[in-house]
């Protein structure tokens, strides 16, 4: 426990010059990897990291997960495998997405990675390098099922099963495919590409199988095999859209008030003045820009006024563009005085959810979490809770 309370705490500029704070709630990821493997059991629960752990911070929020008992883990390059390797007890399963680099066996092997083999010359070569090694290396097979992205066509599948020597030369501990549509239940090729994937696990008996990221998880129990791979639900996103979210809020963005100003009727905010008073007007500009990931598209003209803020205890409507390090709030409805200088306004967090924000800035919570900047102060909290919820398993 003291590797994490070592990681936890605050990383960054400090919060009284930084501006904007971005907290991470590690007991809410804590939490939702609980209730994610509950509602898998009994399958195994593993979780998606690749990408800084969703641009929340692979370090803290690798050793919250493995405090709360996660053991398999999947990034998508080798390089945050050795990352993520040197964060995490040699006990951790670490698969990498990407499958093998060319010529990089070597550093799977070294940094204790398995690659998510994607097709048959990487297979060979796995199992060429193993040989040299010494010994049949861990590895799993990814089968592509109908998203034509990564991964063993049908087909392709069909002719390592007749390579027998390759076949010999690998370790295989999982079987796994992506689901393309997963967030939308009703949608045929989910049921087609399970099919797919259950009938290659017929001719592969014995080796594991993962299937399920987020939302596949609540397509049921027939989608859940043995090894699950959420990755934005532990990071607060909805993985049932159009339904309550079952998950905590982790990330939280508030950014300060620099400034509040009046205007008159008729007059403009920003840029391009895009947006026109049509009474008289009380703005709030607060320190969050596109340079700090907030989408530019979240700008009043663009997102036909629904973009919000949370200040004061109410939602404010975002007005005119969304510049490089500041936006501005009407907050004309609020009492004054109840907005100064330093008050905070929350962009993204348990008033804003992360797929409401997206939604209005035209993107998925998966690219507004992996954009946000470097700018923030980022403070990891939930330590208390992490310890004691450790202690009391
Ligand atoms: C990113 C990824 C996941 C996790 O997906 P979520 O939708 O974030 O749960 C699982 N499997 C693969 C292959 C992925 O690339």
């Amino acid at each position: 426990m003291t590797a994490i309370a070592a990681s936890a705490g605050a990383l960054g500029p400090p919060q009284a010059i930084a501006g904007a704070v971005l907290t991470v709630r590690l007991d809410a990821i804590q939490e939702n990897w609980r209730r994610l493997a509950a509602k898998a059991a009994p399958a195994e629960c593993g979780a998606a990291i690749k990408g800084d752990a969703y641009g929340l911070g692979v370090g803290p929020v690798a050793k919250a997960l493995w405090a709360a008992g996660c053991r398999t883990f999947f990034v998508a390059r080798p390089m945050e495998g050795g990352e993520l390797r040197g964060i995490l007890p040699r006990e951790a399963v670490i698969y990498v997405l990407d499958g093998l680099f060319p010529g990089q066996a070597e550093y799977y092997a070294s940094e204790d990675l398995r690659p998510a083999l994607i097709a048959h010359d990487e297979a060979r070569e796995w199992a060429a390098f193993g040989r040299v090694y010494g010994r049949k290396l861990p590895c799993a097979l990814h089968v592509d099922t109908g998203i034509n992205r990564l991964g063993f066509s049908v087909d392709a599948l069909a002719g390592l099963l007749n390579d027998s020597r390759t076949l010999e030369g690998l370790n295989l501990t999982l079987l796994m495919s992506h689901l393309a549509c997963s967030d939308e239940p009703d949608h045929p090729l989910n049921l087609r590409q399970k099919q797919a994937f259950d009938a290659v696990r017929a001719r592969l008996p014995g080796i594991r199988a993962s299937f399920a990221n987020s939302s596949g998880i609540f397509l049921g129990s027939g989608y859940t095999h043995d090894l699950v791979r959420p990755g934005i639900a532990l990071y607060g996103g909805n993985p049932v859209p159009g339904k309550p979210n079952p998950m905590l809020a982790v990330a939280v963005l508030e950014a300060t008030v620099l400034q509040t100003r009046d205007l008159a009727a008729g007059e403009t905010v920003g840029y391009g003045a895009t947006w026109r008073a049509g009474r008289p007007s009380r703005i709030a500009v607060i320190g969050a820009g596109y340079k700090d990931g907030v989408p530019r598209s979240l700008s009043s003209a663009v997102s036909n006024g629904a973009a919000q803020a949370f200040v004061a205890g109410r939602r404010c409507p975002v007005v005119g563009r969304v510049s490089m390090d500041m936006m501005a709030l009407d907050i004309t409805d609020l009492p004054r005085g109840s907005v100064v200088r330093g008050t905070k306004a929350e962009l993204i967090g348990p008033n804003i959810a992360i797929d409401e924000a997206a939604h209005w800035a035209g993107t998925i919570s998966y690219e507004l979490l992996t954009r946000l900047g470097q700018r923030y102060a980022r403070l990891y909290s939930g330590l208390e809770s992490t310890i004691s919820g450790h202690r009391a398993q």
